[in-house]
């Protein structure tokens, strides 16, 4: 099988050992109570419940009438309690919907729906409805991935099982476990787009996954997808980076994948359309690992969505007192949170416990040129140059270096010798960028309603968007 694969990249150690091929266990929140995070990817939602309101398990509980927003639904049936904010996987801070439950899982989900002879207005309406959001990590609308604008025709959906962070392993088992439900997502997902054909990426670190999905597939009888295997090795998860490997194509600056025929979802992201369909079921649970040497007894679980972390400890994770860090997300992209009060939402692909032989923990020191930060950035950008002008207050430089295409996957950080805070500086730049986009746009406005006069705010890329 031949091998795909895409220039620059890291391959740290990979860690997975702590959790590989360790069986999905169902756990539940020892308190009964869930924290459901009022939005969970898209705009920001509204409350459809109060406090005293009973819910059933699949209920609907926000949702926005955005088209980029995707609603949020009671992962279990019970009490609405409290609307607090509370602290989030992602380390912001946000509106949670507390729900103590009643031990009875009453479910009210949507009516099945048979996906291939249902009209694509229905399909579409139906991913919204479900709530479904990237569950890789960027938790962008699913809908939205699956409409893209006539004027861009999708020709080839990537299902994403690269999963190429250290320790994690929750797509691995999902595929081991999952693959016919993954298969037909995909089948779901290509139909909704039109697309002509579909593939499945793994890393062939993941070869033994080859029988098992190669058997879903043909029980699927679907001649539209194949299996591509690429070579392991970080960010090959990444969008850009997996449809460069795969495809040979560059999105452009500031593009999606769309701007070239393309759509990748992540292959958890897939059941959960799968389940949209077939059983009417919308996102309420994360599969998710729970990994790192301070942790007793990694493992993979899945959980009702809401699901506090400090809730499964010390009932379903033991943790050991060498403690120095936890993680939401994996080493390379992973947010660090001070404490295990948040919830676990739909993109939490894991939580990481990690020791201080596992952490990092050298102080930064002068840049020597070395270059490398240079040579590992798939995104073929130049770090240290987008640093040191943002540093100068150079903006425009800093874009020019390509601040803005920055996908801060980590692998500059992973190699700098002088352990130059890369990522936090590029992460800082690009929201200073983000505001000033949004003043000049509010000055548009501002033009447009005192004399119709527009002038166009630029990211500065030079790039399609
Ligand atoms: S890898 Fe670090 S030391 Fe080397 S050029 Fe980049 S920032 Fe400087
Ligand atoms: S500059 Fe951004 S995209 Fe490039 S290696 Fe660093 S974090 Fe990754």
């Amino acid at each position: 099988m031949k091998m795909h694969t895409f220039k620059g990249g890291v391959h740290p150690p990979e860690k997975k050992g702590f959790t590989a091929n360790k069986a999905i266990e169902s756990v539940y929140p020892s308190t009964n109570m869930v924290s459901i995070p009022l939005t969970m990817g898209g705009k920001p939602n509204e409350l459809l419940v109060s406090v005293g309101d009973t819910v059933t398990r699949g209920q609907k509980i926000a949702d926005n009438t955005d088209c980029l927003s995707a609603p949020v639904h009671s992962s279990i049936s019970g009490k609405v309690k409290k609307i607090e904010t509370k602290l989030l996987a992602d380390g912001s801070t946000g509106q949670c919907i507390i729900i103590e439950g009643d031990g009875q899982n009453i479910e009210s989900f949507m009516p099945k729906l048979d996906p291939f002879t249902c009209s694509k207005t229905e399909a579409l309406e139906r991913v919204r409805e479900a709530g479904i959001v990237g569950m890789g990590g960027a938790a962008f609308p699913t809908h939205v991935k699956l409409s893209p604008p006539k004027e861009k025709p999708i020709s080839v959906v990537i299902a994403n099982g690269a999963e190429c962070e250290p320790y994690l392993t929750i797509d691995d088992m999902t595929m081991q476990e999952r693959a016919t439900n993954i298969i037909d997502g995909l089948a779901i997902a290509t139909k909704i787009v039109g697309a002509p054909k579909a593939l499945l990426a793994i890393e062939d670190n993941k070869k033994h996954l080859l029988p098992i999905l190669n058997e879903a597939i043909e029980k699927s009888g679907n001649t539209e997808i194949s299996l591509v295997l690429t070579k392991t090795k970080y960010p090959q998860g990444g969008e850009k980076s997996l449809i460069k490997a795969v495809l040979k194509k560059e999105v452009p600056s500031c593009g999606i994948p769309a701007d070239i025929g393309c759509v990748v979802l992540n292959v958890n992201t897939l059941c959960a359309i799968s389940d949209a369909f077939r059983l009417g079921k919308p996102l309420i649970d994360r599969p998710l690992t729970i990994s790192g040497a301070a942790c007793e007894n990694p493992k993979n679980i899945v959980v009702p969505i809401g699901t506090v972390l400090a809730d499964l400890i010390p009932e379903t994770i033991s943790l050991k007192e060498d403690l120095v860090k936890i993680l939401s997300g994996g080493p390379m992209m992973g947010v660090s949170l001070p404490n295990t009060s948040f919830p676990i939402a739909k993109n939490t692909s894991g939580i990481l416990f990690l020791n201080k032989k596992e952490t990092d923990l050298t102080t930064e020191s002068q840049c020597i040129s070395c270059g490398r930060c240079i040579d590992v950035c798939s995104c073929r950008i130049t770090p240290v140059m987008i640093v040191k002008e943002l540093a100068a207050g150079n903006m425009a430089e800093a874009l020019r270096y390509g601040l803005m295409d920055c996908v801060e996957c980590g692998s500059c950080v992973y190699v700098c010798p002088a352990h130059v805070q890369l990522i936090q500086r590029i992460r800082t730049g690009k929201q200073i960028r983000r505001s000033e986009i949004a003043q000049e746009l509010q000055i548009q406005e501002k033009n447009l309603a005192d004399c119709g006069k527009v002038m166009e705010a630029d990211c500065g890329c030079g790039g399609d968007k």
